[in-house]
């Protein structure tokens, strides 16, 4: 028998690029890159897609507002959407835009088997209409004075001859596979999703004929595809719809999105897979990062923080570890410099590199840098919980696993305390300095989904190659040799706070 590495993909949404990128888009990719590594930390498989949803009217739009063809306008957003990544170390294993002949060619076979199937039909839609959600709304959906819902601005009036897919026909399966499968995670959007299931659920318009820029439409050459119907697809173009790739990794294990666009990934995407016979993929949704003004930081609200700048003040481990413990993955979250701060200074510089530091400097002068096995001191294995971390890390209570890693950190610094190695004969002194370098080796090891630069840096600094979770228990070092590197996080000072307000 031939035994099969467990696969995972996951996914972020692609992003809309008619802007700069900013710290919405920042966080939604770094918590699916948590997802990505602590996958391949377990030994799995891991498909990473992110990209680039190109088409559609609000990109045709800022396309024309810059004097540029919209696929020029595109080519020139792509570049600062791959140094987000680049700059916080996002491991995507495929950055896809749905420009590519590659995905034109899975959105024509998905339509092809939806409309063999009967499901798409010709009408006429007319609706109250969001440019910036490219979505029309019912008038129990809309705000007061016509206004979108998401964007508080007024909807307009549109009317247009538009092919239509037979989405009230898969009402009764989306509603069945809400309440029978966990497919949406968390349950509170589940929940919402239900609510608006009571309802009649409306067909929906799949192509415009107003618009120019999108992938034209099969049936009718004055159309092109409605931009949500060709963004959805680029989850099966990512992993080769249907060839081996996709018999591999299909169904998702994660599509990563923002809770403003669950309804899409659910009612809508869902009802094309069911309609092409596809198994449904399971939805992840992230909250938003709120800001003092109480808006969501989000591609069309207001934008105040700039990533790139941040990266550069702050370091991207800071911005990673200050999101991921400070915001319960799921839920909204406030960004607050100050409260970054707190974090860096305390846990980061005090607690994780403190740790570092005298242990090297210990380890270096008591013992020349060198450390072999030694008994495995009890006291550190008590606090050493990774049935939990592992735990934690599969329900994506990304926050609580780094508080219990953390508290492992903590540990070490009391035992660094209360064993006193500085004071210990060479024979001690060499037992308390074993544990506390195997103990550093497995942080680097929980620590690299959520920070991956440090734990690379303390790995070089004790001597050892990167770790799979196998290996995060304490007792497998057998022997290295430490050498001092540079300090791993700076206090951030008040004056640095001060720049950035
Ligand atoms: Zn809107």
């Amino acid at each position: 028998m031939r035994l099969e590495l467990k696969k995972f993909f996951v996914s972020t949404a692609i992003d809309y690029p008619s802007g700069l990128p900013h710290a919405g888009h920042l966080y939604e990719k770094i918590c699916a890159d948590v997802i990505a590594r602590w996958h391949r930390l377990k030994g799995e498989k891991v498909h990473f897609s992110t990209g680039l949803d190109c088409h559609g009217q609000k990109i045709a739009e800022n396309a024309k507002r810059a004097g540029l063809d919209p696929p020029k306008f595109v080519a020139s957003m792509e570049p600062h959407y791959r140094q987000l990544c680049t700059n916080y170390n996002i491991s995507f294993n495929d950055f896809i835009k749905t420009t590519e002949e590659r995905h034109r060619k899975v959105v024509y076979q998905i339509f092809k088997k939806i409309n063999e199937k009967g499901d798409i039909y010709k009408g006429e839609y007319q609706g109250l209409y969001c440019v910036d959600c490219e979505t029309y709304y019912t008038p129990h959906e809309i705000e007061k004075g016509n206004n979108c819902p998401v964007h508080h601005k007024p909807l307009q009036t549109l009317k247009e001859e538009s092919y239509f897919f037979r989405m009230s026909k898969y009402q009764t399966k989306l509603i069945e596979s809400l309440k029978k499968t966990d497919l949406l995670w968390p349950v509170e959007r589940r929940n919402e999703i239900l609510a608006r299931l009571e309802q009649p659920l409306r067909d929906l318009s799949v192509s415009r004929r107003s618009l120019k820029w999108g992938i034209p439409f099969p049936l009718d050459k004055k159309h092109v595809f409605f931009v949500w119907m060709d963004a959805l697809v680029n989850y099966l173009t990512t992993i080769d719809y249907p060839n081996q790739k996709f018999k591999e990794f299909w169904p998702s294990d994660a599509h990563v999105i923002g809770r403003d666009i669950v309804w899409h990934h659910t009612v809508i995407w869902w009802s094309l897979l069911l309609s092409a016979e596809i198994e449904l993929p399971r939805v992840i949704s992230h909250g938003f990062i709120n800001t003092d003004v109480g808006d969501k930081m989000s591609k069309s609200a207001g934008e105040v923080i700039d990533p790139k700048k941040l990266a550069e003040q702050f370091g991207a481990d800071s911005l990673r570890y200050f999101l991921l413990r400070e915001i319960p993955f799921g839920q909204d979250g406030v960004f607050s410099l100050t409260t970054l701060q707190s974090r860096v200074n305390n846990e980061l510089a005090n607690e994780l590199g403190n740790l570092l530091n005298r242990t090297i400097a210990l380890t270096e002068k008591k013992l020349g840098g060198k450390v072999s096995k030694q008994k495995t001191s009890s006291d550190l294995e008590k606090q050493l919980e990774l049935d939990k971390i592992s735990q934690l890390m599969d329900d994506f209570s990304f926050h609580l696993a780094l508080r219990e890693i953390f508290g492992f950190v903590s540990a070490c610094n009391k035992y660094v305390n209360d064993q006193k190695p500085w004071e210990q004969s060479e024979q001690k002194a060499t037992i308390i300095l074993y544990n506390l370098v195997d103990a550093l080796r497995v942080i680097a090891i929980l620590l690299e989904p959520f920070i991956p630069n440090t734990s690379e840096k303390i790995n070089a600094q004790i001597g050892v190659k990167k770790g799979l979770l196998k290996e995060a228990k304490l007792g497998l070092l057998e022997k290295t040799t430490v050498k001092k590197g540079p300090i791993l996080f700076s206090k951030i000072d008040e004056k640095e706070l001060a720049k950035e307000k």
